[in-house]
């Protein structure tokens, strides 16, 4: 079980409700983002419009669902959400789609898991507004038309590359979100530290900052358990220290790699003299999923030069070595 796995758990809904940034203003870093979407908003809103469809990919953990409700909240319009599993069958979104509000937002997350029964409707209902859907089976079997109020889809997946090009190319905004920085996260911290109560100085911030993965949802989920620590041992106040040794006792160490980073970058060192290494070899080796692999772990590892993507596969860059005290190509201690 990884301790800063990016993915939502379950318990922290009501604490996550309270800490979500509700409107554009709140939502730090992403200042590309942030400007084109502003943008946009007031252009559509001037023109009393629904805003185009709108694309956000990115690694788990960096502000899709935050944005789908921020995009509802600042035009004003309803929100409502789903998932690319969880809609089966055509009358899934059939049923979401006749459900929505004029000007409404339709959040999809995970939308390159749509089955491509699903995706056919989605296709002219984007387009179009209209819904086509086959109702009834065999020689009864009609097919009817109906019309839809305009509305946003907002579709979130963790890579871009993942989508069939007709569903990718009905997207008029395509929106990348990058890893914060150590400023941008402390900013964050230091922001849920207060909405939490939590009694935080700057530095302590910043090291819970640092050791998040780029990532505000690790950020958000170790600032809590830094906050258990300095509890216990240091009457409620999160410094610097506190949250090093907090950070320590949780194996998240000093780069914010957790042990399945650590796993992942030894298991290439050590099983595959630092690569090149194909994807599935690694998958199989350290007993992960590959889509894990590639949507959770890698992204932010490669981001931080500790490892690279080749033609002939993964390999560790000279970094990844020093990171464990290893001269390249010495083998780590067993
Ligand atoms: P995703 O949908 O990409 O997996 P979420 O939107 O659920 O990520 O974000 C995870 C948590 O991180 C949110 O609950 C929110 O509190 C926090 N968060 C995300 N982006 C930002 C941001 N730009 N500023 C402040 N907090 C953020």
């Amino acid at each position: 079980d990884r301790l800063i796995a990016a993915d939502p758990r379950e318990g922290e809904g009501s604490i996550d409700h309270a800490i979500r940034p509700k409107r554009l203003t709140d939502y730090i870093g992403q200042p590309r983002v942030r400007e084109q979407l502003d943008i946009f908003i007031s252009a559509a809103r001037g023109r009393e419009e629904s805003l185009d469809h709108t694309l956000v990919f990115g690694p788990p953990g960096l502000g899709k669902t935050t944005l789908a409700n921020i995009i509802a909240a600042e035009m004003e319009v309803g929100l409502k959400s789903t998932s690319g599993p969880v809609l089966e069958r055509a009358g899934d979104l059939a049923a979401m789609l006749t459900n929505l509000q004029p000007g409404d937002v339709l959040f999809i997350d995970e939308i390159h898991r749509l089955s491509p029964v699903v995706e056919e409707i989605l296709y002219p209902a984007m387009e179009d507004f209209q819904l086509d859907i086959v109702i009834g089976e065999g020689p009864a079997a009609r097919s009817i038309k109906l019309d839809l109020p305009p509305f946003t889809l907002v579709g979130a997946t963790t890579r871009a590359g993942l989508l069939t090009s007709p569903l990718r190319d009905r997207f008029g905004i395509v929106q990348r979100l990058e890893f914060y920085s150590v400023d941008e996260l402390t900013e964050i911290v230091t922001r849920s530290a207060r909405l939490l109560g939590v009694e935080s100085d700057r530095e302590g911030a910043r090291e819970v900052a640092r050791r998040s993965r780029g990532t505000p949802r690790i950020a958000n989920r170790l600032l809590r358990r830094v906050r258990d620590f300095a509890q216990v041992r240091a009457e409620g106040r999160v410094n610097a220290e506190i949250a090093d040794l907090a950070l320590n006792m949780l194996h998240v160490d000093h780069h914010g790699l957790d042990h399945m980073d650590r796993r992942l970058l030894l298991a290439m060192i050590e099983k595959f003299d630092g690569g090149p290494v194909g994807i599935d070899s690694l998958a199989a080796a350290i007993g992960e999923e590959r889509d894990t692999i590639e949507d959770v772990i890698e992204p932010y590892l490669i981001q931080q030069g500790l490892m690279m993507r080749t033609a002939r596969g993964r390999v560790v860059t000279r970094q990844a070595w020093e990171h464990f005290d290893l001269a390249p190509h010495e083998r780590a201690p067993q």
